[in-house]
């Protein structure tokens, strides 16, 4: 069984220690890589690039830095990439990034910068050998026309050079599965990663799902019914919806999970454990 395991950058001293408390806890389950998310804007890009120069020097894990076409020129973009290279980093996660106006306005490349995610997948080939990653959108991007639409757009990432695509998060696993027959009727052939999200807290969780396109089911919103103030109940609902929808997966013949952490440990830390996963001899990380 493979996981990898997203993270995003601090913004503060305490989370910044939440965030590697997690690191640690999680990385003696040897996941395949972490990745670390990336936000429009000069001091997100440096949290990002701080966060990913850290696992590499006090980790074993191999990181995979997101990288967004938004606000910048493309030669800035590519040196991001390149100092990334230069510490070693190998695997990118290319994104073309929400509206600056956020999300629902239409995306504006910059002028000077990549027009769209397939154009930053083919400027980073170019650039070095990175191993590339791109999302996929089982229940359709929120802009897209068509699923049709959607599906040629991550041909032509593939095309560019993606190898590997990650999903948006989903509860239902109906739409993986019919999304999945969509792209190999398409000829995609790239694993294509699950990405689950556990419910650490169900109000957040639907408002992301809400700008991400995803579906809240109604089963799901009366499973964390009248549980606002019950954080104890709440995390063992998570974990119980959690481990429901990955061993559904598993019985499907799904082999590697990725897991949106929220920069918290314990909840996936028990998915992966009951998916057999156990800490390996020790990393880095103190
Ligand atoms: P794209 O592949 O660019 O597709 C977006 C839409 O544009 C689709 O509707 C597609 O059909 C359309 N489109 C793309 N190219 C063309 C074209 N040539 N012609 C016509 N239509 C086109 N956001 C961040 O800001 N930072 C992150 O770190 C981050 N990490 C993410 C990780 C994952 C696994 C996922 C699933 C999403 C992540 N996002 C992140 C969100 C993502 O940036 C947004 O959803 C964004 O709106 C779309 O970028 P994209 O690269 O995912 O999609």
């Amino acid at each position: 069984m493979n996981v990898s395991f997203e993270f995003f950058p601090p913004q503060t001293e305490e989370m910044e220690r939440t965030l590697w408390t997690s690191i640690e806890r999680l990385a003696p389950l040897a996941p395949e890589f972490v990745s670390v998310t990336y936000g429009a804007g000069g001091a997100t890009r440096e949290r990002t690039h701080a966060t990913v120069a850290r696992i590499v020097e006090e980790t074993t894990i191999k990181p995979a830095a997101h990288l967004t076409c938004v606000g910048a020129t493309s030669s800035e973009i590519d040196e991001v990439a390149r100092s990334y290279w230069d510490i070693g980093v190998r695997h990118i996660v290319a994104l073309r990034g929400d509206p600056q106006g956020g999300v629902g306005q239409s995306f504006r490349p910059h002028p000077e910068g990549y027009a769209n995610s397939t154009a930053l997948v083919a400027g980073l080939k170019s650039l070095a050998d990175f191993e590339i990653t791109v999302s996929a959108y089982p229940e359709g991007h929120p802009e897209s026309a068509s699923f049709e639409q959607d599906i040629d757009v991550l041909k032509a990432k593939i095309d560019a050079g993606a190898t590997r695509a990650i999903t948006q998060f989903f509860f239902e696993n109906e739409v993986y599965f019919r999304f999945l027959d969509k792209c190999y009727d398409r000829g995609i052939t790239i694993p294509i990663i699950p990405g689950i999200v556990p419910v650490q807290n169900f109000r957040q969780t639907a408002r992301f799902a809400q700008r991400a396109g995803a579906t809240v089911p109604t089963w799901l919103a009366e499973r964390f019914e009248g549980l606002d103030d019950d954080p104890t109940t709440r995390r063992l609902i998570a974990a119980t919806v959690a481990a429901e929808q990955v061993f559904d997966l598993v019985d499907a013949g799904v082999e590697h999970f990725h897991f949106y952490t929220m920069n918290r440990a314990d909840l996936v830390y028990a998915i992966c454990h009951l998916l057999g996963l156990r800490p390996q001899a020790e990393t880095k990380a103190a």
